[in-house]
């Protein structure tokens, strides 16, 4: 194990970050990562345990306690407090083929299911894990290693989110020639055109990318199958096909002046204005801007959280985030959120930081309602409607959510952004392939075997599955290649 009595000898310390009031003026990583020194003593704190929570990725009352990939916590965690940080490459690498992405962006189940933090702060796994990784590149051992025979059978992935790109790496490791189609012109799905730069930079995915391609992966960008390539053309041109094509349906709100000018999907505020970004920083104008305008973002999750960093950065007017939910306490409740469920606890995160920063004040409105848009003469959005809302548990204990009297209120806005989650993925493609969907219009298929009603084809990663993590994604494309390669070779060592 780390060091034996490293947890009572160093204080958690995870990543720094840079200060708000200085980050808000740039899109690169607002974060530091840790020195080796820091790493090595965070690495000390791991104790070990008989049941490693950390590692054991589940699911529990609808969320994930542990890490839905397996990661070998304790065993990296030791290896770093001592010194070896070749083979604790070596290791994450076993669970994970990108640890730089979750390392950066994933919440972290496996810190809330950590033994340390039932009565302490838990180890900072996420930023050990991220450590071990960038030294990995910046020593070169993170190289290209193309498998030494080929099965002469061909793949297709449709979808290049890390569903798709863990599925492509596993599938060339066992040696098949993997395609993967991509629609956008960059691959990397939401972890380039939903998640910010400053939160994770295409340049980690485009250093991803080419290390892929180095083993041989071929990536067709601006390609949509069921348009730009005929999706009946799959069955023959492929032995097999992986579905990742996400879960991109946006959530509604359906209420009078939805239709006004100025009122936007999150998507499409974040996805132009990463493209015009990273195409020309941001000087061809073609992206929703929020300069100057008085923005509120409907939804209090990470999207929208998304929403207020890159609109601060775009040097928006004013700033609010609405959340229908209350807010909730700083600390989990042992009784309804108990270790090692992933606490639901209030977080103040980046974005939250930054809006604070700029305007003074956390940006979010809680219990708020959005009843209705309200326009100028041109049909643009000028006000948003609202009232508050309290939740009743009625006598079978289901929650009812009532407005409650004289908390009507009215916003000025003229950038409205709707950040309330995904329905589901897009139905195109599984109706011109024939695959069942479920009432939910997720891809029906089991996890586990990721199999379809049609054979030859597997799904997986949010398609399957619904909006979720980047680590829930890896770990359905590193399961849907292993029941790939076992359909086509009849077998398979892939974990
Ligand atoms: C704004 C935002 C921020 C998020 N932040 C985080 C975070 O910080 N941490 C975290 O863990 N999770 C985060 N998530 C969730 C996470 O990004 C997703 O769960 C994950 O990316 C899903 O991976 P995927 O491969 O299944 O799908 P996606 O990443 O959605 O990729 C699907 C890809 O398929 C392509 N595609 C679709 N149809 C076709 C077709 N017919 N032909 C070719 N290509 C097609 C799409 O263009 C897309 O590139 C966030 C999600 C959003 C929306």
């Amino acid at each position: 194990m780390g060091k034996a009595t490293g947890f009572m000898e160093y204080e958690r310390q995870a990543v720094k970050e840079r200060t708000p009031d200085k980050r808000v003026k740039d899109w690169t990583d607002y974060t530091i990562p840790l020195s080796t020194e820091e790493a090595e003593r965070q690495g000390a704190r791991c104790m070990d345990c008989g049941v490693p929570t950390c590692q054991t990725g589940m699911e529990m009352t609808g969320g994930t306690s542990g890490c839905p990939v397996y990661h070998l916590i304790p065993e990296w965690n030791d290896l770093v407090y001592r010194g070896q940080w070749k083979e604790a490459l070596r290791r994450e690498h076993l669970m994970n083929n990108f640890p730089e992405f979750t390392g950066t962006a994933c919440p972290a189940p496996c810190e809330g299911a950590c033994v340390l933090g039932i009565n302490e702060q838990p180890v900072a796994i996420r930023s050990v894990e991220r450590s071990i990784i960038e030294r990995g590149f910046a020593e070169g051992w993170v190289v290209p290693e193309p498998p030494k025979t080929r099965t002469g059978k061909k793949v297709a992935v449709i979808g290049s989110g890390p569903a798709g790109l863990a599925a492509a790496a596993q599938l060339n490791k066992a040696g098949h020639s993997v395609v993967v189609f991509e629609r956008s012109d960059r691959p990397g799905g939401l972890l380039t055109y939903g998640i910010p730069e400053m939160k994770l930079p295409y340049e980690m995915v485009e250093r991803r990318i080419r290390i892929l391609e180095q083993e041989g992966i071929e990536f067709r960008t601006n390609t949509e199958v069921g348009k730009d390539y005929p999706a009946s053309a799959l069955q023959a041109d492929f032995a097999a096909v992986i579905m990742c094509t996400g879960a991109a349906v946006h959530r509604d709100v359906e209420v009078e002046g939805r239709q006004l000018g100025g009122v936007h999907y999150a998507m499409d505020f974040l996805h132009s204005s990463t493209k015009s970004l990273l195409d020309s920083n941001l000087e061809d104008g073609k992206f929703i801007s929020a300069k100057g305008k008085d923005v509120i973002v409907i939804g209090g999750g990470d999207t929208g959280t998304d929403c207020l960093a890159t609109a601060v950065r775009h040097d928006c007017r004013s700033l609010v985030q609405f959340d229908v939910y209350e807010q909730k306490d700083g600390v989990r409740d042992e009784v309804s959120n108990p270790w090692p469920q992933y606490p639901r606890i209030h977080r103040v995160e980046y974005g939250h930081k930054e809006a604070a920063s700029v305007f003074g004040s956390d940006p979010r409105a809680y219990a708020v309602m959005t009843k209705k848009f309200v326009g100028d003469e041109a049909g643009n959005v000028k006000e948003v409607h609202t009232v508050g809302v309290k939740v009743r548990i009625d006598e079978h204990g289901n929650r009812i959510r009532e407005e409650i009297l004289g908390t009507e209120r009215v916003w000025k806005a003229d950038l409205v952004l709707l950040a309330i989650g995904f329905s589901g993925p897009e139905q195109e493609l599984p109706q011109q392939l024939e695959i069942e969907v479920e009432a939910n219009t997720r891809v029906k298929a089991e996890h586990g075997r990721f199999t379809t009603n049609r054979e030859g084809f597997f799904a997986a990663g949010d398609m399957r599955r619904g909006q979720s993590l980047i680590v829930w994604a890896i770990n359905e494309g590193r399961g849907a290649a292993r029941e790939c390669d076992r359909f086509l070779m009849g077998e398979t060592v892939l974990p």
